[in-house]
């Protein structure tokens, strides 16, 4: 017998690239804006059509069952548009944040927001601790 069989493992150098949170912001956040200003008109015209149909039905909420139907998707339209329109609020805000070089920053420590926060919701402001 001779020798030991001894394999040196081959020299693999196992460097991760850890990327430090590059913020692919912009793209993401123009992407949702978007998406978010599309969902808006979709509302509005939705919310244009419940209206008419209201006007023409030509019937008080008090006593038609259809009435009362028609001011219950007048009022969920409506809830849904205000939330689109809050959430473009919070895109520009966060946009205005990506050109003054703030993004991805806590606004309250001035820490990093972290990647996985930021994934699930790119508008975010604050980090973990001070949402
Ligand atoms: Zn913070």
């Amino acid at each position: 017998m001779t020798g030991a069989q001894d394999a040196p493992g081959p020299a693999g150098a196992g460097a991760a690239g850890v990327d430090p949170a590059a913020p692919a912001a912009p793209a993401v956040l123009a992407a949702l804006r978007a998406e978010t200003l599309r969902r808006l008109t979709a509302l509005g015209a939705g919310v244009a059509d419940v209206v008419e149909a209201a006007q023409g039905a030509n019937t008080d909420d008090e006593h038609d069952p259809e009435g009362a139907t028609i001011a219950f998707e007048r009022e969920q339209l409506r809830a849904l548009a205000a939330r689109a329109r809050a959430q473009l609020a919070e895109i520009d805000v966060a946009l205005a944040r990506v050109a003054a070089g703030t993004y991805g920053r806590c606004e309250v420590c001035g820490e990093a927001v972290g990647a996985g926060r930021l994934e699930a919701r790119p508008t975010a402001s604050r980090c973990i601790r001070h949402a």
